[in-house]
């Protein structure tokens, strides 16, 4: 008899797991919002009217069906039994012989007078509201610099929406000063206006009040990061911290349960990242199938493109940095490369991928 695998959560990582078993195991996802998978990395696009809407679904209703996935859409998942291995949803009761966590995560909301008139974006409808705001006032104040700000900031400044970037520290994406001041200037070419080291005070009139000035706009979008969904998991007893905890291989502190994506955390990290989330899935599938297999939690690969500027985020980023090149810079170990920033050409950075890799 085929095992039963229930993946909570129609993301990157619950669809490719389900994708890498379906041939072998009886997969069943449950997902609370009601339409097939889409694209989160696409939304921006989206919302710069890059993308039309319907190019969001890479997978139709029939490809699950072809996959002998069942999908239940518009379900949400209550409280796991991990003794008599079900899982409670709203919908009814569901038998697993192994249930995976794969809820992701939701946007981490900044608390200050008049926050309520600020939009988040994480979910295709969020995205619709987004881009029905804009597209009326033209122009939008983003809180935070990090990668889906930067994003998004790149994006709607190429269509010539007036954008403007507020930032709490003095770095982008958490790196260091040259790479930040890099990154500033490429997106300063397509008009963004940046405000870093800034304190958001309040919203008042249609006016964001920082520390050091007032910013005009009618629409802000809160883009400070994630808060890992982990609500199941702490109704259903799982030892949680700011994500669900897991091991190397996605295990939980309960047996055949497992979380992988933007809900796991392995020792304080959490990936955050649509390709962790899939390599999550890769990992944890050929452990179910009994290949061992273990996920790199310290090793970072993440490739961006703001507007039209990559840049890559590849290994480990010490307080040891060097240029190798204007595209390149290095960070360093004991006098060993450990990480790499590329910008621009990312051949070369697949290539330091996989010399930073099998250096390890
Ligand atoms: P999610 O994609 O968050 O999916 C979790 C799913 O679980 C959701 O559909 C949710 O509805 C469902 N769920 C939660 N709780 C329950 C429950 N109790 N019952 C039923 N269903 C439930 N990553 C990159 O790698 N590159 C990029 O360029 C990039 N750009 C991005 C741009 C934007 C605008 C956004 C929002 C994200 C971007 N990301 C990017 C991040 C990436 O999308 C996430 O890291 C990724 O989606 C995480 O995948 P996941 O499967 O862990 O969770």
């Amino acid at each position: 008899m085929n095992v039963k695998v229930l993946i909570v959560g129609n993301g990157p990582g619950g669809v490719e797991l389900a994708k890498q078993l379906s041939e072998d195991h009886e997969v069943t996802i449950v997902e609370k919002e009601t339409v097939p998978y889409y694209t989160k990395p696409m939304l921006s696009h989206y919302v710069a009217g890059d993308v039309k809407e319907e190019n969001l679904f890479p997978y139709s209703l029939d490809w699950y069906r072809k996959k002998g996935i069942e999908l239940l859409l518009g379900t949400t998942a209550k409280k796991i039994d991990t003794k008599k291995k079900t899982l409670e949803t709203d919908r009814g009761t569901l038998e697993y012989d192994i249930l995976v966590l794969a809820t992701g995560a939701g946007p981490r909301k900044l608390q200050i007078p008049g926050s309520e008139k600020m939009l988040t974006l994480r979910t295709i409808d969020d995205a619709k509201k987004l881009k029905e705001a804009i597209e009326k006032e033209r122009e939008l104040v983003i809180i935070g610099g990090g990668f889906i700000g930067l994003e998004l900031a790149g994006n709607l400044s190429k269509k010539g929406f007036k954008v403007r970037v507020v930032e709490k520290t003095t770095s982008l994406m958490g790196l260091d000063g040259d790479l930040t001041e890099r990154i500033k200037k490429e997106l300063e070419k397509y008009g963004v206006e940046f405000y870093l080291g800034r304190d958001v005070e309040r919203i008042e009139n249609d006016v964001l009040v920082t520390d050091k000035e007032e910013i005009p706009s009618k629409v802000i979008l809160c883009s400070i990061g994630i808060v890992p969904e982990t609500t199941l998991a702490e109704e259903s007893g799982l030892a949680v911290n700011r994500g669900v905890l897991v091991d190397r291989t996605f295990k939980t502190s309960e047996s055949n349960v497992y979380a992988i994506g933007d809900c796991a955390e392995h020792n304080g990290i959490i990936c955050g990242t649509a390709k962790a989330a899939m390599a999550h899935a890769k990992v944890l599938a050929n452990n179910l199938r009994g290949i061992p297999d273990e996920y790199d939690f310290q090793f970072r690969s993440s490739y961006f493109k703001f507007g039209d500027f990559p840049i890559a985020v590849l290994g480990t980023l010490t307080k040891d940095g060097n240029w190798l090149d204007s595209e390149t810079k290095a960070f360093y170990r004991d006098g060993k490369i450990v990480g790499v920033v590329v910008f621009e050409d990312m051949k070369k950075a697949r290539d330091w991928e996989e010399r930073l890799r099998s250096s390890r």
